[in-house]
């Protein structure tokens, strides 16, 4: 499928930004050169698990970046840093009331 992406920014620091595509409506984190694609659905409970730190492993070295995030693919993975990790979820929290007025808006123009 390929259109035309209307991106329009929602949040953004100097780290990243949250954004939707008006076309497709999917919704873009980006945090430092990690991009994740996700919809309005998975947004709240990625939102989740960023702020509880769920599904975290503690990854201890001499070079700070202690939080491990597995991903789909088995041998990479992503780090943080505690403070890296407010800053994303700032992006978060500030994205979500918006893209949770969009999510509310298209459950009603399915109905
Ligand atoms: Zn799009």
């Amino acid at each position: 499928m390929t259109h035309h992406h209307q991106f329009r920014t929602i949040a953004q620091n100097e780290l990243g930004y949250v954004g939707i595509c008006a076309s497709c409506r999917t919704v873009n984190v980006a945090f430092q050169n990690s991009l994740f694609c996700l919809t309005l659905d998975q947004f709240a409970s990625f939102a989740e698990i960023m702020h509880d730190r769920l599904d975290m492993q503690p990854f201890c070295t001499t070079h700070g970046k202690e939080l491990l995030l597995t991903t789909p693919m088995p041998n990479y993975f992503l780090l943080f840093t505690e403070d890296e990790l407010d800053l994303f979820c700032e992006l978060l929290t500030e994205g979500a009331p918006v893209l949770e007025a969009e999510r509310i808006l298209a459950l009603n123009l399915m109905n």
